[in-house]
């Protein structure tokens, strides 16, 4: 038998004594109302759960030992003050993270906090530290505000009806990500977000579409809140178009071979585009030496080997050789050039023959031109003429006699 029994002076249970005749439980217990006094005496009846949760548990040695740390008894005074809302928020607002997490899954674990999304929290954590190492204060407020007021919003109206899972969370960086990156784009581009022009969110968006398109919100939320003025936002890539397909090409070749009422001079640019993939820079440097002739076969100069031009698109360039306008100035009446220009002794000035083909249906762009020169590897210009129903003997004919593949009369990459 020993001679002193072991029971708490609090609880009057046996067990061994943790500090003056105290169990470890009623330590604990006697811990937490210090900590958690509301300064009556008495504990917030919105923290009794945490209280009563906390008092009960298996090892209350390590619950003395977690309230003695310094910042973990500071956060639980600022909830036990009346003054303070014991909201997500107020703990958001504790430092440092990992021990306010701790306590948040405390609270949400006894019931004093609802229970949010972990992708939530996982993403409200990542902010924070993203903010922070954004060096200028006037983008990381506004991006702060864009994430405060509209995407942790949106996060916890979602996150209340179903778990956001790691796709939103993503995403949401994301859109963050690309945010920052306007703004800087701005900064380099010697613009500001309140003076931003349509041209900027064109050029914004014409490289590089696909990732900077996750900036969109930010840019809808800006014009919405007067952070800039109020533009179009783009659909799509400017400068990538979507590729038209083989049967626009060739209703684009029908109608500039047969459209009486555009001058010849276009509908040959417009072909030459449409047949041979070339920049309208290139076509608007050819000049009469670069057209040749092997027998019947019309030939022009493109690049290495000269390209062969089928009927009906031959008749069509040798008439229009006859009667080049801006022939009959003294400056330009010795011209060579295929396309003289108004100004003696130049080409045809390339942003003029952009317009026009433009209002022909066939957009000069680098992009476009790449499509067409996709087409153009798949179906070259004797094909076609085949395909439009002419000329059938010819590109047969052809097709044999070069014995290689139709891609060598696809031109080369002139842009290069
Ligand atoms: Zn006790």
């Amino acid at each position: 038998m020993t001679a002193t029994p072991l029971t708490c002076d609090g609880c009057g249970r046996e067990g061994r004594r943790y500090r003056r005749g105290l169990c470890g439980a009623c330590a604990l217990t006697e811990d937490l109302q210090a900590v958690l006094d509301d300064g009556h005496g008495s504990i917030r009846p919105e923290l009794l759960p945490l209280f009563e949760g906390m008092r009960q548990m298996d090892n209350p040695r390590a619950g003395v030992s977690w309230l003695r740390r310094p910042h973990v008894a500071e956060m639980l005074r600022i909830l036990a003050s009346p003054d303070t809302a014991i909201t997500h928020e107020t703990v958001d607002a504790m430092m440092p993270w990992r021990s306010a997490a701790y306590l948040r899954d405390l609270l949400m674990h006894h019931g004093v906090l609802p229970a949010v999304d972990r992708h939530l929290l996982l993403f409200k954590r990542w902010l924070a530290e993203w903010l922070a190492g954004i060096d200028d204060v006037e983008h990381r407020r506004l991006l702060e505000r864009f994430a405060t007021w509209h995407l942790l919003r949106k996060l916890r109206t979602i996150a209340n009806r179903q778990p956001l899972g790691m796709k939103r969370n993503q995403d949401a960086r994301r859109v963050l990500v690309q945010a920052a990156a306007f703004l800087t784009w701005l900064d380099d581009h010697n613009t500001r977000l309140d003076r931003c022009t349509q041209a900027d969110l064109d050029a914004w968006h014409a490289t590089a579409f696909l990732a900077r398109r996750s900036a969109q919100a930010f840019l809808r939320w800006c014009m919405a809140t007067g952070h800039m003025p109020k533009l179009a936002i783009p659909t799509r890539s400017t400068l990538n178009p979507a590729p038209i397909s083989q049967r626009q090409r060739l209703a684009l070749i029908r109608k500039a071979l047969s459209d009486q009422s555009t001058p010849d001079r276009d509908r040959v640019i417009a072909l030459l585009v449409l047949l041979y993939a070339q920049p309208i820079s290139r076509i608007l440097r050819l000049t009469l030496d670069d057209l040749m002739h092997d027998g019947d076969q019309v030939l022009l100069r493109l690049g290495d080997p000269p390209s062969p031009v089928p009927e009906p698109f031959a008749g069509l360039l040798l008439d229009y050789t006859q009667t080049r306008p801006n022939t009959t100035t003294a400056t330009n009446r010795d011209s060579r050039w295929l396309f003289p220009g108004r100004r003696g002794g130049q080409p045809l000035d390339p942003t003029t023959i952009q317009s026009r083909l433009s209002k022909l249906g066939i957009l000069a762009g680098p992009g476009r031109s790449a499509a067409i020169r996709q087409l153009v590897l798949q179906t070259p210009a004797p094909v076609v003429a085949r395909m439009l129903g002419y000329d059938a003997d010819t590109a047969t004919r052809l097709a044999t006699a070069a014995g290689s593949p139709w891609s060598r009369y696809a031109p080369g990459d002139h842009e290069q």
